[in-house]
């Protein structure tokens, strides 16, 4: 594993995010598609995506904006727009976006599934009453969710 990797689960992990948090969102993704889907196969998949450059850079990027604006210390307008998580602002699902099409379209349809419907960690980093900015996590996680069930969903078709 590569430096840049280790410091980006280091972050993540700071942040209150476990691979075992998104693989659960994978398995609430897919697990109606494969019956037989393990949860060590979502992780694996998970991991696949974390391995990424592109995705590493998105939560460098992300984390550190949401935790300068829980800390106060942005410049406005942009320090109220992330701290408030203001709806259109936008930005944060841009940055996601860079993500959700790494392994193909279907990505793209998980996503906004899962940003509909919030489930498992999402649900946690969505709560504003806990002081925490999690404005980019949220999307972030969501995508790499979305990655990762797009890299598993053509995988299990390339075995079928
Ligand atoms: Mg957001």
């Amino acid at each position: 594993m590569g430096k840049m990797e280790q410091i980006a689960r280091q972050w993540l992990a700071e942040r209150g995010v476990t691979i075992e948090d998104i693989a659960d969102l994978v398995y609430y993704l897919q697990s109606k598609y494969h019956p037989n889907l393990q949860k060590e196969e979502c992780i694996h998949n998970v991991n696949r995506v974390i391995a990424k450059r592109e995705v590493q850079n998105a939560l460098f990027t992300g984390i550190q904006l949401d935790l300068l604006a829980e800390k106060g210390m942005l410049h406005e307008p942009l320090q109220s727009f992330i701290a408030k998580d203001e709806g259109l602002y936008g930005v944060d699902e841009i940055l996601a976006l860079s993500i959700v099409n790494v392994y193909g379209s279907i990505g793209f349809t998980n996503y906004g599934y899962i940003d509909k419907q919030k489930p498992g960690i999402l649900k946690y980093l969505n709560d504003k009453s806990t002081g925490k900015c999690h404005t980019f996590l949220d999307d972030i996680v969501g995508a790499i969710a979305a990655a990762a069930s797009s890299r598993l969903a053509h995988r299990a078709a390339n075995i079928e």
